[in-house]
C-alpha cells in the first residue's frame, strides 16, 4: 500500500474525525499534518507529521515527494493562509483538493450579535465604557485587547496566551462546552459581553447558545474569505470524496 495516498491539514475536530475513519481502512494511506500551535495535541489514530510545509511551493513539493493522490484541508476556517497555500499547491501539482469545513454559524431569533473583521474591530466595538468580557478568539487573537486594558477579560483557550490584560482571568480548556456549563460559567463571572469568532460546529456553540439565553450580545469575528474550492462539511462526506480518488 503507498503510504501517504491522502494528506489531510488538520487542527481541528473535522480532520481529527475524518481520520478516525480512515484509521481502520488498510486499503486507504493517510497522513494528517499539523501546523505545531497546540503543545499537546489531542492523540490522533493515523500518522501525524508537525509544522509548517514552507509555503504553496513547499506543500506542493511534499505532495509530489510522496505522491500524494489527493489534499483534504481540513484546517480551520480561520486558518485562511493554509487554505490559500493548499489551493495554490493542488494547482501546482495537479493534485485534487477538497475542503472539510463546518458552516459558520447564522444567527436566530433572540440573538444578539455585532459581527466584525478583526481582533482590532471587536476591540473597537466593545467601546470605552469598563465591561465584563468573556474572550475566546484563541491566544493569537489576544494582542489586540491589552489595547483596551479598562475592560475585564475571562480569558479561554487551549494553551496560555504570551500575555493578558492586567485585569483578566485565564481558563485553559479545550472543547467541548456545553451550553448549560457556559451559562453557569458566564453568570458566576458577571460577563456582560461574549468576544469569539464564527468558527461554526457544536463543539463551541455552547458560549453563543448561552449568550442567547442570558440576553448578552456576542461581538462575532467575520470568517477571512478563502478561495472557492470543492467543499463538504462532514468527515463522512470527507471519505466518500477520498473513495472515489483512490
Ligand atoms: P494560518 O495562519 O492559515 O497558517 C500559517 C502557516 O502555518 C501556514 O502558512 C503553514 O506554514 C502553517 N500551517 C497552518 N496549518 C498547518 C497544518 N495543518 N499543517 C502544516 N502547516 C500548517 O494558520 P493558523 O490560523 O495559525 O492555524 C494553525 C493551525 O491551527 C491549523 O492547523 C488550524 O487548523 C488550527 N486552528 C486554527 C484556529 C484559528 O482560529 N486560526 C483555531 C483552531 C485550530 P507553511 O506556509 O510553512 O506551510
Amino acid at each position: 500500500m503507498h503510504p501517504i495516498q491522502i494528506l489531510i491539514l488538520g487542527g481541528t475536530s473535522e480532520a481529527a474525525a475524518l481520520a478516525r475513519l480512515l484509521a481502520g481502512r488498510t486499503d486507504i494511506g493517510a497522513m494528517i499534518s499539523l501546523a505545531g500551535r497546540t503543545k499537546n495535541p489531542a492523540p490522533l489514530p493515523i500518522p501525524h507529521r508537525i509544522g509548517g510545509f514552507g509555503g504553496p511551493e513547499g506543500l506542493a513539493a511534499f505532495l509530489a515527494e510522496n505522491r500524494v493522490a489527493a489534499l483534504v484541508d481540513a484546517t480551520h476556517p480561520f486558518a485562511d493562509r493554509m487554505s490559500a497555500n493548499a489551493v495554490a499547491a493542488a494547482r501546482m501539482s495537479g493534485v485534487p483538493l477538497l475542503a472539510l469545513r463546518r458552516p459558520a454559524w447564522q444567527a436566530q431569533a433572540g440573538d444578539r450579535w455585532t459581527e466584525v473583521a478583526d481582533a482590532e474591530a471587536a476591540v473597537a466595538a466593545l467601546g470605552a465604557r469598563p465591561r465584563r468580557v468573556f474572550l475566546t478568539t484563541g491566544r493569537l487573537e489576544l494582542p489586540a485587547f491589552l489595547a483596551a486594558p479598562q475592560h475585564f477579560y475571562l480569558v479561554r483557550s487551549v494553551d496560555a496566551p504570551e500575555a493578558l490584560p492586567p485585569l483578566s482571568r485565564l481558563i485553559l480548556a479545550r472543547g467541548p462546552f456545553a451550553e448549560d456549563d457556559e451559562c453557569a460559567l458566564m453568570q458566576a463571572e458577571g460577563i456582560e459581553a461574549v468576544v469569539t469568532k464564527n468558527s461554526g460546529g457544536t463543539a463551541t456553540y455552547g458560549k453563543i447558545a448561552a449568550a442567547r439565553r442570558l440576553g448578552l450580545p456576542v461581538i462575532l469575528l467575520r470568517r477571512p474569505a478563502v478561495a472557492e474550492v470543492e467543499t463538504v462539511s462532514t468527515a463522512e462526506e470527507a471519505l466518500a470524496w477520498i473513495e472515489r480518488r483512490v
